[in-house]
């Protein structure tokens, strides 16, 4: 079946494809197919395609029906995927396991159906689940080209967040000193240590640790990545001066912590600041208290503020990339 296709080597297959599933464009009715290294990706509206892909007609098989979850409910149900976990965000129990037995009935490749429990929490921010279907809550989840083994009762990982971590790896040259402040399982440090650069990343969290670890190890990059099982206020002595970019992926509370970023900061270092505020002034409050930390020690210059997501009803979470240049 004739149609169009984005064209890629398969290198940047999926990466590509997460691109274009975002986008939703997508053809599920054509089957991806491979040649001579360059993958073909059927997509549904070639006029939609960022245009830094390459577009062409081409020939693919038609792809054999397969059943949905939605195909066995009658109504389309809300659900994410991290690996082969499905994930459920229902309030009413026997609605859950509807879904969960319509998930099982599907073609979807999964071994374990969840739902959530309760909210993200305390300092680790891990949440609770009621496991609908399976036993085990680990699994092995891909973004963009990387593979991260995580346990969703032992650690925090949010695959909405893809599209924003990528935008945040793809301005981390080789050889920068980069330092992950709160690291999880690596979805930052991994893909920037694959960059070149050299990465010190943090959690407070010993299981997020050891999958971290596990994954630098996966991905190949274990050489350039050292993972730190501490309170990152503790690593300000010895890493002081040091880093080159900061992440702070700690959204409701890194105001507390950036004296420790100031003083991880090396003479210009770029500082990506996540924050959960007010639709009225959603960058305001992230800004003031990145100054007033720098005080007179650096220079700060705003230079992306983000809107990441909607969190709550008037809330958002924001990302500000900030520059910090050591005054003269
Ligand atoms: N960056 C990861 C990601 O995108 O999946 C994880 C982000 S999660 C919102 C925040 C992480 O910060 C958690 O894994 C938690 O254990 C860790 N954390 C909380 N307080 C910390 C502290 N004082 N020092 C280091 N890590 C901390």
């Amino acid at each position: 079946m004739t149609g169009s296709c984005v064209r890629v080597p398969t290198s940047e297959g999926e990466a590509t494809r997460q691109v274009l599933a975002e986008r939703d464009l997508l053809d599920h009715g054509r089957e991806i197919t491979v040649e001579s290294g360059t993958l073909y990706i059927p997509v549904t509206d070639a006029s939609a395609v960022p245009p830094a892909y390459d577009v062409v007609e081409r020939d693919v098989p038609e792809r054999e029906t397969q059943t949905t979850p939605a195909d066995v409910l009658g109504f389309e149900p809300s659900y994410e995927r991290l690996g082969d976990v499905v994930i459920l965000d229902e309030d009413d129990e026997a609605r859950a396991r509807r879904i969960a037995e319509a998930v099982v009935e599907s073609d979807l490749r999964v071994r374990t159906v969840v739902n959530r429990a309760s909210k993200v929490k305390g300092e680790l921010r891990v949440r609770e689940w009621d496991v609908l279907v399976g036993d085990s809550t680990e699994t092995v989840h891909r973004e963009y080209g990387h593979e991260f083994r995580l346990d969703i009762a032992q650690v925090y990982f949010s695959p909405r967040l893809a599209t924003e971590r990528h935008r945040v790896v793809s301005q981390v040259d080789a050889g920068e000193r980069v330092i992950d402040m709160f690291a999880g399982v690596g979805p930052f440090a991994v893909p920037m240590a694959d960059r070149g650069a050299e990465v010190l990343a943090c959690d407070l969290n010993s299981a997020a640790v050891e999958y971290l670890r596990e994954n630098a190890r996966r991905n190949g990059v274990e050489d350039r990545l050292t993972a730190v099982n501490a309170d990152v206020r503790d690593l300000a002595d010895e890493y002081a001066n040091w880093a080159d970019r900061l992440v702070m992926n700690l959204p409701h509370s890194a105001g507390a912590f950036l004296e420790t970023a100031v003083a991880l900061a090396s003479e210009e270092c770029v500082l990506h600041y996540y924050d959960i505020q007010h639709e009225d002034d959603p960058f305001g409050p992230g800004e003031r208290a990145i100054r007033e930390a720098a005080g007179a020690d650096y220079d700060v210059a705003v230079e992306t503020e983000r809107v990441v997501r909607s969190y709550a009803p008037h809330e958002y979470n924001v990302c500000l990339d900030v520059r910090l240049t050591a005054a003269e």
